[in-house]
């Protein structure tokens, strides 16, 4: 694999300040307005995927030797914040860009990069990262997607499952277990292209929400793809994964984030209007301290998810468990929070018309992609128990407890 391709330094305080001015105007005039027609009918929205690309957004997930912006991850997830502040499906495809491109930067051969990347940072190529499959998805060591060596190539065989923008795709990382070869040096990553034969798209799987980001199945029949198609070396499918997961992860809490946000926005100001028992909802104690509490833990989400998108630009070594950190407490609380706030809408909380419904079926992805709550806890749980085995608190006596 390349050298990790991220690099932080460009970016001037003023750059990253006029860029999220511009992210915001994007949001106020185009991506909000349009967000409930866009979670109606699961296409793919483009006009939300377009405006990204001309205000230059798309192009921040990539180095800039490939014609993009590369911006640090700090900045990434506060523009993923203020867009899924308005539209999951639009803050998905920044964090879904990040997820399906990097990889292709970071360690496909030099031609290839050269070829693809720069196309992908104006928008005018799409990927789609294709891990999970029929089999396993928590289990990235179960994946049944096989890649059979094939003369200077690869076969592949097998059916991925939930991918998200297949169904508009150019172009699918597709990670698969190398046959014949045991252990974690079976995995490599291979980019395959829609119109290869013996890969087949399946039909838009119908979900609960996320709806204008729609996801399907890809089925492979024998599709043959060059060797020079492998990203990075064979075995290192793992590794790709691995770095493209940590940064999907903390994207979906600052997608968590910025749509608690606009869930306790939107909850406040209905407090201030909706009347019962002669006083608005929002003077009554038990509504006060509904909103106090989830704004304090919504601010202490953000500071964890930015905390470890600095890490991730500082490459600390820990930043996987708190990406794990990150991704389980805001997501946990993106679902609790929206769900609250849709119940202080009372009955408008329940209908199309009012977005909490749209936000609270978006919070419940974020505890399942990238790594559902329950694998976050056992990682973040795994490095707590590690990390106890090598210290010694001082109060503690183990030897006089008889261990
Ligand atoms: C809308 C959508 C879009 C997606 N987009 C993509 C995409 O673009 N690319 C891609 O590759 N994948 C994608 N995914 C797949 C997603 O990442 C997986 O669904 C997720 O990782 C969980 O895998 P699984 O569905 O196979 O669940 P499983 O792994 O089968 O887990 C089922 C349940 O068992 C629990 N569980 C499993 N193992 C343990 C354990 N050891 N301890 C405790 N509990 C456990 C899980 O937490 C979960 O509750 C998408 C999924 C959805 C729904």
């Amino acid at each position: 694999m390349k050298p990790n391709p991220t690099t932080t330094d460009g970016w001037t305080a003023d750059a990253e300040q006029a860029l999220l001015e511009r992210v915001e105007r994007l949001v106020d005039e185009e991506i909000g307005p349009r967000a409930n027609a866009v979670g109606r009918s699961d296409e793919f929205a483009w006009e939300s995927f377009r405006a990204l690309c001309r205000e230059g957004i798309i192009a921040t997930a990539f180095p800039v030797q490939y014609g993009g912006t590369e911006a640090p991850l700090r900045l990434r997830v506060r523009i993923v914040e203020r867009i899924a502040r308005v539209c999951s499906a639009a803050a998905s495809m920044v964090t879904g860009t990040d997820l399906a491109g990097r990889p292709i930067a970071a360690a496909a051969p030099e031609a290839l990069a050269r070829a693809i990347v720069p196309r992908l940072a104006t928008g005018e190529l799409q990927s789609a990262f294709a891990l999970t499959d029929r089999q396993a998805g928590s289990d990235v060591a179960g994946l049944a997607t096989t890649a059979r060596r094939d003369g200077d190539g690869y076969l592949l065989n097998g059916v991925k499952r939930y991918i998200t923008r297949a169904p508009v795709a150019d172009t699918f990382i597709v990670v698969a277990r190398l046959e014949g070869v045991p252990g974690a040096k079976a995995l490599c990553a291979l980019l395959v292209d829609r119109d290869t034969p013996g890969l087949e798209v399946g039909p838009t799987q119908a979900k609960m929400g996320f709806i204008g980001s729609p996801c399907a199945e890809v089925f492979l029949r024998d599709a043959r793809v060059s060797a020079d198609r492998l990203l990075g070396a064979e075995g290192e499918g793992f590794a790709i994964a691995q770095d493209t997961l940590i940064r999907a992860r903390i994207g979906h809490g600052a997608m968590a984030v910025g749509r608690a946000q606009g869930a306790l926005e939107i909850a406040a100001q209905y407090a201030t209007r909706r009347s019962t028992f002669g006083k608005r909802i929002g003077e009554h104690q038990g509504v006060q301290w509904m909103l106090g509490e989830m704004t304090a833990q919504v601010e202490a989400a953000r500071c964890l998810v930015r905390s470890s998108a600095d890490r991730y630009d500082r490459r600390d070594p820990e930043t996987a468990v708190y990406a794990s950190m990150a991704k389980l407490f805001a997501t946990d609380l993106g679902m609790r929070v929206t769900t609250d706030c849709l119940q202080l809408l009372g009955g408008n909380g329940y209908l199309k018309d009012a977005p909490l419904e749209r936000f609270m079926r978006d919070a419940k992805l974020n505890q399942i992609g990238e790594g559902t709550s329950e694998i976050h806890k056992t990682v973040i749980g795994r490095h707590v128990v590690r990390q106890a085995a090598g210290m010694r608190h001082p109060c503690l006596d183990l030897e006089g407890l008889g261990l």
